[in-house]
Formats: structure tokens, C-alpha cells, sequence
């Protein structure tokens, strides 16, 4: 069994908003082993990004704060790490690429500085070497004619393009850990898929570990070995890939996986509608006791409404947050 790289345990994170205070991850637990695709699925507003930046040590603080909960990257615990710290952990041995390239790339420097400038920072290369490494991640996600495009400027590339540059950035200093935030949201189907490839083909190849976040089901079939469903904060449904797509047990995911038209296709079985969600994520200062996810469900009751559900697990590896599933066990 691969080694747990990274582990969240009962992370609780808070914000300060002016309805009141907005926990916005409660009772986090999660882990990563080397060389695993973890698939973090849901709706905005689930917690999915808020995760992603609570690893990365960029929760703003104030109005944000870490209320509970431990993240280890191996043995060390980063909520406890100096400012200092986390600025070599950052780029060094976790990086993220984010939703939108051009909010992401400086537009007045040319994309090889830019990535060049990340391996000096981070690595203390020479420039000579940073602008080679910059080349060889250019080549590796499959720029065409790398040796010419290192010196456009971000605005001259498309959005395909710009991720790719991203993702040469996040890579450059070899990373043990990718975090990728809705890393192909802005982009079309095809462009989508190479981008899905390219991330499997370089995990494949340096055995660097990913987080993909996304609220995409069809996403997570292409890239996921491992799947955490979060709903307002909390996860409610965990298991490996398969299982959430063979036997998914919470209402939520079973919503989530309603709404990917390829995913819903089974010729053995009468091919379910495809459905949207009714509702939205509740705003996370109006939580009552119950299932955050009651007033949007067709099963809620009212000890949904009333009390939280557990986390129970049902199969190896397979745990869900759900009364259903409570009272399946005890029946
Ligand atoms: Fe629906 Fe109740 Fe399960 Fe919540 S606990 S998802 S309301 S059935």
C-alpha cells in the first residue's frame, strides 16, 4: 500500500462574516498517498477551495481561522509551520493551479520568465539553468515549438495554452503535491480532455501526487483512483472511484452523478433522467442542527432536519454522512 503523503484531521475552518460566523469546513478528514489522484467534488460553496487554501496555508486571517484540526505533509504538521516554512512548502513540495490562467500569469512578462523566475525562487537556480528547466516543463505539457513560445506573453496563447503554461509553472520545481482548483472549468471539451491526459501522463511520469478539485462527476471518472464528496463544509461521501460510481449511497452524490450524462449510461439498465439539483448550497451562517443537505432532498425526514447525521462506514474505505444509510445498517 502507497504511503500517506498528505493528511487533513478534523479540520474546522471559520469565518467572521456580518450575518454572523460562517463555518465553511467542519470536521475535515482526508488523506493523500504518494502518487494518487484524490477527486474533491461539489457545488460551490461546498468547501472544496477553502480545503485546497487551508493546505496551502493561504487562509486569510483575519476574518478567516483555522478553529480545529491538524494537516500533516508527512510527519510535519503545516498549521503549525512559520510563515516562513510555508513559503518553501509552497512551490517546493505542494503547488495548485488554478480556474483561470489569466488571473493566474503576470501579463507583462513573457511565459519562460515567468516560469524560469519559479524555479529560481524556489530552487535557487541560476538563471541559465531556470530558463532549461522552463523549456523542459514547456516541452513536457506539450507546448508546440516550446523553444519559440517561451518568449510570447500570456494574452498571444489560448486558454488550452495558458493552462498548459500553468501547469508547467506548478511543475517546475517538482512538486510532491499538485493541487488542481477547476483546473479545466474555462475550457472546451476536447481541450478538456488533453488537459485530463496530460495530468495523468505527468503523474504517470514523476509520480507527483494530485488533489483535482472540481464540481464535475465526469472529471473525477476521467481522473480520480480515490473520491471525497463535500456538501456546506463537511464531506459526506468517501470511497474509491469505482464504488462512488457503481454504488453511490449519499443523496448528493447520487445527484452529482445524475447530472453527467455519460456517467448515467448503463446498457444493462434503463438509463436514469438526466436531473438537475433543485435548490442551492445554504448559506453556511444559517445552518441548523440537521442535514445541511435536508432542504434540498427527497428522502429528508425529520430527524433529517432535526440532527446531524454520522459518518458511518460501510465498505472498505467507503464511509457516508446519511440517516439512510444509519438505518439501513440498523435494520
Ligand atoms: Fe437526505 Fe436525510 Fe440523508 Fe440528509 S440525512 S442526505 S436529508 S436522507
Amino acid at each position: 500500500m502507497a504511503k500517506t503523503l498528505l493528511s487533513v484531521e478534523g479540520l474546522a475552518v471559520e469565518f467572521d462574516t456580518r450575518d454572523g460566523v460562517a463555518r465553511v469546513i467542519d470536521d475535515l478528514s482526508i488523506s493523500l498517498a504518494e502518487g494518487e489522484t484524490l477527486g474533491i467534488v461539489g457545488e460551490s460553496g461546498c468547501g472544496k477551495s477553502m480545503t485546497a487554501l487551508s493546505i496551502m496555508g493561504l487562509v486569510p486571517i483575519p476574518p478567516g481561522r483555522i478553529a480545529a484540526g491538524r494537516i500533516f505533509l508527512d510527519d510535519e504538521d503545516l498549521l503549525q509551520a512559520s510563515e516562513a516554512r510555508m513559503r518553501e512548502v509552497r512551490g517546493n513540495e505542494i503547488s495548485m493551479i488554478f480556474q483561470e490562467p489569466m488571473t493566474s500569469l503576470n501579463p507583462v512578462y513573457s511565459i519562460g520568465n515567468q516560469i524560469a523566475e519559479t524555479a529560481r525562487l524556489h530552487e535557487g537556480l541560476s538563471r541559465a539553468d531556470a530558463f532549461q528547466r522552463a523549456l523542459e516543463m514547456l516541452v513536457a505539457v506539450g507546448i508546440p515549438a516550446a523553444d519559440k513560445r517561451i518568449h510570447e506573453f500570456p494574452h498571444q496563447m489560448s486558454g488550452g495554452m495558458r493552462q498548459r503554461v500553468m501547469i508547467a509553472m506548478a511543475l517546475a520545481c517538482q512538486p510532491r503535491v499538485l493541487i488542481a482548483d477547476e483546473p479545466t472549468t474555462a475550457l472546451d471539451v476536447t481541450v478538456q480532455a488533453q488537459i485530463f491526459d496530460l495530468l495523468n501522463d505527468l503523474k504517470d511520469r514523476t509520480g507527483t501526487a494530485i488533489i483535482m478539485i472540481t464540481h464535475d462527476m465526469g472529471a473525477i471518472a476521467e481522473m480520480a483512483q480515490r473520491v471525497v464528496v463535500m456538501y456546506a463544509g463537511r464531506v459526506v461521501e468517501q470511497a474509491d472511484v469505482d464504488q462512488i460510481l457503481t454504488d453511490p449511497r449519499h443523496p448528493y452524490t447520487q445527484g452529482l452523478i445524475r447530472c453527467v450524462p455519460h456517467l448515467t449510461q448503463n446498457p444493462t439498465k434503463e438509463r436514469p433522467p438526466l436531473l438537475e439539483i433543485p435548490g442551492v448550497v445554504p448559506p453556511l451562517t444559517q445552518l441548523g442542527s440537521g442535514c445541511p443537505f435536508a432542504p434540498r432532498c427527497q428522502y429528508a425526514d425529520a430527524q433529517c432536519r432535526a440532527e446531524m447525521p454520522p459518518t458511518k462506514a460501510i465498505d472498505d474505505g467507503h464511509t457516508v454522512a446519511c440517516w439512510l444509510t444509519e438505518r439501513e445498517a440498523a435494520a
